[in-house]
């Protein structure tokens, strides 16, 4: 009789445990990468950065590819998983936002064509021609640069017909602009390892914008990317860049913990790229310029503590086109404390001040490598010193 109890007790179990399973829905978790909060899992070892892949459960989880489970009439449907965009690649970008560089650009181009088109080129007219430069941010050097050289062709060229006097502008401008250092993004893997970009620059001037219309461009040409949001000291900007990873498939290591330290956010970053073999790093960093020594402090820990997992590829610095001056004496700064190797200068759309592309380059003996030409999502583009030249002269 005991016997016949304890196998009525054990089938009773077996079919309870068999029954619950078979109701489980498939794949309901940790499909949703790099989400906010500590839904995920940690597992960093500062128990506050979130590791979306880390989590062991999601591996080989496909909730795409599980069959629909029936759900019971009056339960509220699940929420939709994020749409991934596929964004355009990155080549051509100029070229098709040259129409708004156009724009911004032409009256700085019209009134060096109508000066250098005039009868006579008196001394008078020469100024001129070297305060339109000014002022449209070129700086003071290369301005008298550009005026004595467009002086000595003048004499050597004699008569000048419109598109003579276009001409030599052009490769006046060109000769300036060009510079013989790579405007390529060095986001090629090596070693095993993903390529490392650190984006730096002062607050309010682009920089989140940038770093997540870059991962955009990454994405569209074919890599994979890890976004670190190391710009822990602004709430906002760590969800800034969640969004836009979100929007394309991107995954965002960040720290829930505002104020965190942001070298072990860049470390964790770097740490996930490296284990999901990614193409590219990149790391959003807090761009306070309190001090300079603070400065130095904060971007020499972040740049260190990656190299203790690989070398940093870029150091780009996010220049605001529209800041003039102000931007140039920003950008020394950094350039003091940090290794720079590319500018981005953003709001070109928004300045007749193109001229800030020649200063910079000079001032800091850096390529500009991407320009941003609006707040849409797809509006940064490799720079192209032709494309640039020909939108300021209206061709
Ligand atoms: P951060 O503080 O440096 O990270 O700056 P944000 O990325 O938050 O950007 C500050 C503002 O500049 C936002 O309103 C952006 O949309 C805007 N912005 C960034 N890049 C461009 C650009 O190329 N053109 C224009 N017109 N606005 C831009």
């Amino acid at each position: 009789m005991g016997y016949i109890i304890l196998i009525v007790v054990l089938a009773v179990l077996i079919l309870a445990v068999g029954g619950t399973m078979l109701l489980r829905p498939r794949g309901t978790r940790g499909v949703r990468r790099g989400r906010a909060g500590g839904d995920l899992g940690s597992g960093t070892g500062t128990g506050t950065i979130t590791r979306p892949d880390a989590d062991t459960d999601t591996a080989g989880t496909e909730t795409a590819q599980a069959p629909p489970v029936p759900r019971p009439a009056g339960t509220p449907a699940p929420p939709e998983p994020p749409v991934v965009e596929k964004p355009p690649p990155s080549a051509g970008r100029m070229m098709r936002l040259r129409a708004r560089l156009a724009r911004s650009q032409t009256g700085f181009g019209a009134a060096l064509l109508g000066l250098l088109s005039r009868d006579r080129l008196d001394d008078d007219t020469w100024d001129e021609i070297e305060e339109v430069l000014i002022t449209a941010d070129v700086g003071v050097t290369p301005a008298r640069q550009i005026v004595s050289e467009l002086r000595t062709r003048v004499k050597v060229e004699g008569t000048r017909t419109p598109e003579e006097v276009r001409a030599m502008l052009r490769a006046e401008l060109l000769a300036q602009v060009e510079t013989t250092a790579s405007r390529a993004l060095r986001t090629q893997r090596h070693e095993g390892r993903p390529a490392v970009i650190l984006v730096v620059g002062v607050n309010g001037t682009g920089k989140t914008t940038t770093v997540g219309k870059l991962a955009r461009s990454l994405v569209g040409d074919g890599d994979t990317v890890v976004l670190g949001a190391a710009d822990t000291f602004r709430a906002a900007a760590v969800d800034q860049l969640q969004t836009w990873g979100d929007r394309v498939g991107a995954q965002t290591v960040r720290s829930d913990k505002e104020g965190a330290d942001p070298a072990s956010v860049a470390f964790e970053a770097v740490s996930q790229g490296i284990e999901s073999e990614a193409d590219v790093v990149l790391i959003d960093t807090a761009g306070r310029l309190h001090t300079k020594t603070g400065l130095m402090d904060e971007l020499g820990k972040v740049k260190r503590v990656i190299e203790k997992r690989t070398s940093v590829d870029e150091v780009l610095l996010v220049l605001d086109a529209t800041t003039g001056q102000n931007g140039l004496r920003q950008a020394r700064v950094f350039a003091e404390v940090v290794d720079v190797s590319g500018i981005v200068l953003t709001k070109l759309d928004g300045t007749a001040k193109g001229g800030i592309v020649i200063a910079v380059q000079r001032e800091l003996e850096v390529p500009v490598k991407l320009v941003g030409l609006g707040e849409g999502p797809d509006d940064l583009a490799p720079f192209d010193a032709e494309t640039f030249v020909d939108a300021i002269l209206g061709d």
